[in-house]
């Protein structure tokens, strides 16, 4: 069930599963960057908004203070002319921004106003703390005292001025979750022109401006676009994105922590967060999660005297710039959008490509392994065609087809070899059938001699002799076979010694002949010799070389029964030398002249099939055809090597069965006779046995 796979289905597999998780992850990572720059974009357009909004809040309070400090000042007001003080105060208000909604002037004796610009004053405007606030300096310095209350929304200018003693705004608790305002109450103290001590104070109120307080509009709260988020010094919510917070303490917030933490990390910090989710807190106790910007301005309630610029514990309010999460992620959904269509495309190329590039490696594989398989198989293939498109693969095609042709060269020298060595082993038991019957003959003939000679057959000792004189001949031969036999180990072995010197050719082929002449005279052939008129001198072993002679004129009246034997002698360039590329050491070799001793008879030829293999020990011809001829099958093999320890030559030719053999044999030539080219070029002449013998 789980055998191997194919190479193309393994390559697929790999690829694609190692390069669409590297594709999922790169879009994952892309994806994450993208959310993380745009959170980090929106929190610096966050905290430039809220620095804004700090500024705005410290400019107004500041505006209100400047405002009360010159109405104070107004003759109208100093000089006790109430009537005027509210004509002034009505013009007044119509200057400053319009959440200011009242300005009064209220006796610090008995809390009654003097001088009012609306009807009614909210009942939650606090009371003056006319003992802690009032001012002990002289006038004009009477210090300028912003308050923070909170009163439903509208509220404040409801009831008329209400003495409610402990009313403290900042204390007070709220037990509802009613929406609530929040509003500034600015108190100014008046000294009347004459007087050393503050008898009126100038009271105005002013709700929070409208660019921070929140919409109540739920569209946009679910946008909360920018929305805002102002606490005071003392943690009290002055605004809040969602209603019903405003009043509350900061920690009544479902996500105070988170909102402790991030607003005492500075924004670099916030930049380098890598984790996205904390730099969100949740604005209610639902999932709605919102991202902020945030600053802190000293407490604009204050006046810059009121500071201690070397105290670094000066109040502080917290301004924030909070945006929804959602909103500010807007963009991400577009983005996400573009991401899902370029990942399915990157998909959808990533598999093309890998369809491609898997089918351009596996093919040559494939065709390589069929090519392999049929080899196996023994299906003979065509060579393997090296036009692939990898030029690797090209490569391995030469690479194997050269290996499979060296490999089919070898397996026929193999197959040749095994095919000699079979026929060595044929030649072997031939030979050794030929010469236990060879060994066995001339034997045979000496023992039969021999016993009709001691049983006394004979009837004379002429006759007797006759027997000895033939079991002499035996042994003789018996001794020849075996001499041959020792001489081809000998060789083989390396152990022949040459004995050179200068000798007659004449006279040593003659010598040869001569042995033969018995023979040739029993069959009546004709025997012709041209030897040449004057000496034909080589430098070799004499021994030897009668040897060579014997063996080679011996095999042509051995296997010729009528006809004509024919043994010349001829000076000439060397015909059976190799021709060798040409050099001017070759060309020298070539062009000295040899002794080119040729014997040529009419007997039985040789099949021209079989002419090479001839100068191989033990080969005869045919065993049926030549055996009984008799023979070891070495002669030749002998005279071969003998002759090239003296740098001479053989060969045997035929023009086919029955029709009769020539061998030749070359031997160089001594120097000493090099100058005699007469001879090289005389006709040869023929002169038959009975002359030479003569
Ligand atoms: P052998 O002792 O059998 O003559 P050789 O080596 O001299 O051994 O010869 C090998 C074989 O070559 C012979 O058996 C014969 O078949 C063939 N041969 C050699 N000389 C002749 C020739 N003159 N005519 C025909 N066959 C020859």
């Amino acid at each position: 069930m789980f055998g191997p796979i194919s190479f193309r289905r393994i390559l697929l597999s790999r690829i694609l599963l190692l390069s669409v998780p590297v594709l999922l992850i790169g879009q994952f990572l892309t994806y994450r960057q993208v959310r993380l720059s745009l959170l980090a974009a929106t929190h610096d357009s966050l905290v430039q908004s809220a620095q804004r909004k700090g500024d705005d809040l410290s400019r107004f309070l500041t505006t209100l203070r400047l405002s009360a400090s010159v109405a104070r000042e107004a003759s109208a007001v100093t000089t006790g002319n109430f009537a005027g003080s509210e004509v002034f105060f009505n013009r007044l208000i119509q200057q400053l921004p319009d959440s200011v909604e009242c300005i009064w002037l209220e006796s610090i004796a008995d809390g009654q106003v003097v001088a009012n610009t609306c009807e009614m004053i909210d009942a939650s405007v606090p009371t003056y703390e006319k003992e802690a606030n009032s001012p002990t300096s002289d006038r004009p310095e009477a210090a300028i005292e912003i308050q923070t209350f909170f009163a439903p929304m509208g509220e404040a200018m409801r009831s008329g001025v209400a003495d409610r003693p402990g009313a403290n705004p900042i204390t007070q608790t709220i037990e509802s979750k009613a929406e609530q305002a929040t509003y500034f109450l600015l108190n100014a103290p008046v000294t009347p022109q004459n007087g050393t001590a503050p008898r009126y104070v100038l009271r105005l109120t002013a709700q929070l401006p409208p660019e921070h307080r929140n919409n109540d509009d739920t569209a946009s709260l679910n946008l909360l676009s920018d929305a805002t988020l102002i606490a005071d010094a003392a943690d009290t919510i002055l605004s809040y994105p969602i209603a019903g917070y405003v009043g509350h303490h900061l920690n009544e917030l479902p996500g105070y922590d988170r909102l402790v933490q991030l607003t005492e990390e500075s924004s670099a910090e916030f930049a380098q967060r890598a984790i996205l989710s904390s730099s969100v807190f949740n604005l209610d106790n639902q999932t709605r999660q919102a991202i902020i910007g945030h600053v802190r301005i000293p407490d604009p309630t204050l006046s810059p005297n009121d500071r201690d610029p070397s105290n670094a514990s000066n109040p502080e309010w917290v301004v924030m710039a909070v945006a929804d999460l959602e909103f500010a992620l807007n963009n991400l959904a577009g983005v996400c959008g573009v991401m899902f269509n370029l990942v399915l495309l990157l998909l959808a190329a990533n598999l093309v490509a890998t369809l491609f590039l898997t089918r351009d490696l596996a093919r040559p594989i494939e065709r390589l392994g069929r090519y392999a398989r049929n080899i196996e198989c023994n299906v003979t293939p065509e060579a393997l065609p090296a036009r692939f498109a990898i030029e690797e693969f090209n490569q391995l095609a030469a690479v194997m087809n050269a290996s499979i042709e060296r490999l089919k060269s070898w397996a026929n020298e193999l197959s040749a070899a095994w095919q000699n060595a079979r026929q060595a082993n044929q030649l072997k038991n031939e030979f050794l059938t030929t010469i236990s019957h060879e060994l066995r003959t001339p034997l045979n003939g000496i023992i039969g001699s021999l016993r009709l000679v001691r049983d006394g057959f004979c009837e004379d000792r002429e006759e007797e002799l006759d027997f000895l004189h033939r079991a002499d001949d035996s042994a003789l031969h018996l001794l020849t076979i075996i001499d041959d036999i020792l001489d081809i180990s000998k060789i083989e072995a390396g152990t022949v010694t040459m004995v050179p010197e200068l000798i007659d050719l004449r006279k040593v082929v003659l010598e040869a002949v001569e042995l033969q002449q018995h023979e040739v005279d029993t069959k009546a052939l004709e025997l012709n010799l041209s030897l040449g008129e004057s000496n034909v001198m080589v430098y070799a072993d004499p021994s030897k070389l009668r040897r060579v002679l014997v063996n080679i004129v011996g095999n042509a009246v051995k296997f010729t029964e009528v006809g004509q034997i024919s043994v010349s002698i001829q000076v000439r360039p060397s015909t059976l030398r190799p021709s060798l590329p040409s050099s001017t050491d070759e060309q020298i070799k070539q062009s000295a002249l040899y002794a080119a001793i040729e014997v040529q008879d009419t007997g039985i030829g040789i099949d021209p099939r079989v002419h090479g293999k001839l100068f191989e020990p033990f080969v005869m011809v045919d065993g049926t055809t030549t055996r009984k001829f008799g023979g070891t099958g070495l002669g030749l093999a002998i005279s071969r090597n003998l002759l090239e320890m003296m740098d001479g030559q053989i060969a045997i030719d035929s023009l086919g069965l029955n029709r009769g053999t020539t061998v030749t044999i070359e031997i160089p030539l001594s120097k000493t006779n090099v100058h005699e080219p007469a001879l090289a070029s005389s006709a040869p002449r023929h002169e038959t046995a009975s002359e030479s013998d003569s």
